[in-house]
């Protein structure tokens, strides 16, 4: 029995080959899915939407097979282990807290069935890149080098013809529902996807990467979240390329490694400032505050990028790397709330929310991350916007409001001659005040 999670794909799947193997030259293999309300309640619409997608693909790659159930999978586990006469149950192991958690009650229920842990979502196994001491790594730069000299397998074979155990009951899948433009789902589609950015954009990443106007991007984080490309598989393409581009993508994805490696140590950085001092920060309550939160969330802050990235977020249930770092730090230093909130608004919208990457770069941002950003670092979102959006490009594409404003105004619509476009708001903060407050209120904890 395989039993599916994170990893929503036939190719390069090591679990996969290992329940194959287990099952024996006349076994079939019974591929599931289980729908666990402590994974689906959180998540938004898009990202339901985007995995309901991913398992109907999946399930065609499995002639039908793939059974459905719900509840929490120590029960539903046992039963239909023993429904089917499973030998064992194979897994890609989670590394998150709760998944963690979730496989030892698994385990557990089983008995004496034997849940088969082989491979996990990520080049490398959270837990496996240590210091020599075998302590784990604090910094991204160190990590890196260690998990370069560490190394990866060569993917694995995609099974030339599984046999899979038909004629098992399965339940509906849960219906999900969102306006938001998504990316096609499923494993031909991340293929599809990734070839696309390998044999064209990728030579242009290292330049383009920081540029939300242009298509310079993988676009591969929602494919990678639910394991319908396996990293090893882009690292084995970009292994052959040379130059700084590759080298930059590479790095994009052991920052992926990084944050489930710290997370793997530290289950609490799920929720917890890393640096827990900056809890007494001071932060903005009551009813102005909310309204600033509230005109964050829905992109009308009057600051052109900040609002095209949250409007992004809305429209496509996705928000360019850098704009992910410019909403985030206006939210934590311009409007001084606590990074927990932005996290969460976050994992709810994002097709590709996932708790170590958000919750860690949200944690960057904020300056309370291990290898954060220091706290006094603040983005600017007017310089910002104008070099990494120089000719507006991005802002217009997401804020029609400004659509009549030339490069030289899009990203301070106040200085415009006409003034500030009708149905768009003026500042809602003053960015050069705020910044000050944000640092006053460091100075003063440090100063305790
Ligand atoms: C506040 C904040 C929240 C974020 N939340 C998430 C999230 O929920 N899920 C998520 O996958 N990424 C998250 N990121 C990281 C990054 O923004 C996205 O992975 C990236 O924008 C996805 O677009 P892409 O696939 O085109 O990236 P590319 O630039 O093409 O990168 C390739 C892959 O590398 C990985 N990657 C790239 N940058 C990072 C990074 N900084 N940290 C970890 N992995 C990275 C992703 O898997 C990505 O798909 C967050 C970053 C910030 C600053």
């Amino acid at each position: 029995m395989l039993w599916f999670r994170r990893d929503l794909r036939l190719a390069d799947h090591p679990a996969l080959l290992a329940a194959i193997h287990a099952a024996g030259e006349d076994g079939a293999v019974l591929p599931l899915f289980v729908f666990d309300d402590r994974l689906w309640e959180p998540s938004g619409d898009p990202r339901r939407r985007f995995l309901l997608d991913a398992l109907a693909d999946l399930r065609e790659q499995t002639d039908g097979a793939l059974v459905f159930r719900h509840g929490h999978p120590a029960a539903v586990l046992p039963k239909l282990a023993a429904e089917v006469e499973a030998v064992s149950v194979h897994v890609s192991a989670d590394a998150g807290p709760y998944g963690r958690q979730r496989d030892a009650a698994v385990e557990r229920a089983l008995g004496g069935i034997p849940l088969v842990r082989t491979g996990s979502p990520y080049a490398v196994t959270p837990g496996r890149v240590t210091k020599r001491d075998g302590s784990p790594f604090q910094v991204f730069s160190p990590f890196a080098r260690a998990w370069r000299e560490h190394g990866w397998r060569a993917p694995a074979p995609r099974p030339a013809d599984p046999r899979w155990h038909g004629g098992v009951h399965s339940d509906d899948p849960p219906r999900a529902a969102t306006d938001a433009v998504l990316p096609p789902a499923g494993e031909a589609a991340a293929v599809a996807a990734w070839h696309r950015f390998r044999d064209v954009r990728l030579t242009g990443y290292a330049e383009g990467r920081n540029l939300p106007g242009t298509d310079g991007t993988s676009r591969m984080s929602a494919y990678l979240k639910y394991g319908c490309i396996h990293p090893r598989t882009l690292l084995a393409d970009v292994a052959g390329v040379e130059g700084e581009s590759a080298r930059r993508f590479t790095d994009e994805l052991a920052w992926r490694d990084f944050y489930a490696d710290v997370l793997w140590h530290r289950p609490e950085s799920a929720r917890e400032y890393l640096k827990p001092e900056l809890q007494d920060l001071g932060y903005d309550t009551g009813p102005q505050a909310e309204e600033l939160v509230r005109a964050w969330q829905e992109g009308r802050t009057g600051f052109p990028i900040v609002d095209a990235g949250m409007r992004q977020l809305l429209g496509e249930a996705y928000v360019h790397n850098r704009v992910r770092m410019i909403v985030a730090s206006f939210l934590v230093k311009d409007l001084h709330q606590e990074w927990t909130l932005g996290a969460r608004h976050f994992l709810h919208h994002l097709v590709d929310g996932d708790l170590a990457s958000n919750n860690h770069g949200w944690q960057w941002v904020a300056g309370t991350g291990t290898d954060a950003a220091p706290f006094y670092r603040v983005f600017n979102p007017i310089t910002q916007g104008k070099k990494f959006d120089p000719d507006g490009s991005y802002v217009r594409r997401w804020v029609p409001e400004l659509r009549g404003l030339d490069a030289a105004h899009v990203h301070e619509p106040w200085t415009a001659p006409g003034g500030i476009p009708q149905g768009y708001p003026a500042p809602i903060v003053d960015h050069a005040h705020e910044r000050q407050v944000a640092l006053d209120r460091y100075q003063r904890l440090r100063d305790r």
